[in-house]
């Protein structure tokens, strides 16, 4: 499959598709729009803004993004509630891991648009446009799961930088607390199985060790993960189809491929964008899913995302072999069983 694509429509202003059409911008002989259904006014980024380097994107963002970084991550403190009582676990971060101000940077993005028509407060159906390449960058499609967060003002200084993640067995999900700039944190809970409600948010914050002040701003969404655990029909998502005269790709959440274990999705939603404007300005549409897999394929966390709603107890085992270690060793799992041979035995054992 090699198409020569001259004319890109892309369906929706959220991080993917603004990221590819950022991509494509200035490559000669490409015309680009992106259909934005909200208002500029209304453009709201519904986000805990927690950026981690899972799919090696950090060199093709790393520049942009230090302008729009909150709080640069340490450690991460894992906490997991059960019949088994409170267990614990650190991670060192020695490397990447930002929470960041997405909605600044997706406003750089806009205004650093050169070619690029974009047309906000439009909806458009993927199927009603006929240009060569149609990206499907709309988001969540299947709303498998869903997320709330309250921006808090208050007293977060005891976290230092540190963030944490908060499991528990009753959860489909977890919270998350996430430092800001001073006096501020992102608190939020995703659950990865059903709809989430803002009540459920309001009495984890009451429990918190923290004196959490007043809520500044508060958002929501929905969750899709579908590339690692196939779509609803149990089928494997497509990445890229043909379409009347022309291809349809799907990036960012609407391709699936946020994390099914953390719904960390900023990496995704990057890789994806860069991935598919490679392959149009290759002429080589067919790499586009190759290339996608080879960044997200990570068969730990999907397994791990299953252990989790199978056997919780078990999952916070093996979790349990990561105290202590650093995050940057668990990029690979050759790399983990190099560095941590031991720790890879307990965790196959577990
Ligand atoms: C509450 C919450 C917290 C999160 N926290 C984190 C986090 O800390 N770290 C992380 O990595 N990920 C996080 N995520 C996931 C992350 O936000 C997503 O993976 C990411 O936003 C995906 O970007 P996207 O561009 O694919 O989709 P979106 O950001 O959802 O953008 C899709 C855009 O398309 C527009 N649109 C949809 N349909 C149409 C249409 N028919 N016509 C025109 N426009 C349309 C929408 O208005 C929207 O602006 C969180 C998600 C939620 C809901």
């Amino acid at each position: 499959m090699i198409l020569v694509v001259r004319d890109v429509s892309i369906v929706g202003g959220g991080l993917s598709g603004l990221l590819t059409a950022r991509y494509l911008d200035r490559v000669p002989g490409v015309d680009v729009r992106v259909f934005e259904r909200r208002s500029r006014e209304r453009y709201r980024v519904d986000c805990g803004g927690g950026f981690i380097d899972l799919r090696g994107v950090l060199g093709l963002v790393s520049d942009e993004v230090r302008s729009f970084v909150r709080c640069e991550v340490g450690s991460s403190v894992w906490r997991f509630k059960g019949d088994f009582g409170v267990r614990k676990v650190s991670v060192e971060h020695d490397d990447f891991f930002w929470i960041i101000d997405r909605v600044g940077w997706q406003e750089k993005v806009i205004d650093d648009l050169c070619d690029v028509d974009l047309v906000f407060g439009e909806e458009v159906d993927v199927e009603s446009l006929d240009s060569d390449l149609v990206v499907d960058a709309g988001g969540a499609r299947y709303r498998l799961g869903s997320a709330v967060y309250g921006v808090y003002k208050g007293d977060f200084s005891k976290l230092s930088n540190r963030v944490i993640f908060d499991y528990r067995q009753s959860l489909d999900g977890y919270y998350w607390v996430f430092p800001m700039e001073d006096g501020f944190a992102n608190i939020g809970c995703g659950e990865f199985g059903g709809d989430v409600g803002e009540g459920v948010l309001d009495s984890y914050v009451g429990e918190l060790p923290f004196e959490v002040g007043f809520k500044v701003k508060h958002g929501g969404g929905y969750f899709d993960y579908t590339y690692f655990l196939k779509d609803v029909r149990g089928r494997r998502n497509r990445l890229i189809q043909k379409k009347d005269g022309g291809w349809l790709a799907r990036v960012g959440d609407a391709a699936g491929v946020m994390d099914p274990l953390t719904g960390e999705g900023i990496g995704g939603a990057v890789s994806t964008a860069y991935c598919l404007s490679k392959a149009v300005k290759k002429d080589s549409l067919d790499k586009y899913p190759v290339w996608v897999e080879k960044q997200n394929n990570h068969t730990v966390r999907k397994k791990m995302a299953v252990l989790r709603k199978k056997d919780y107890q078990r999952f916070v085992r093996r979790m349990g072999v990561f105290d202590g270690v650093r995050s940057s060793d668990c990029y690979s799992v050759p790399k983990f069983l190099i560095k941590h041979p031991i720790r890879s035995i307990k965790f196959l054992k577990s």
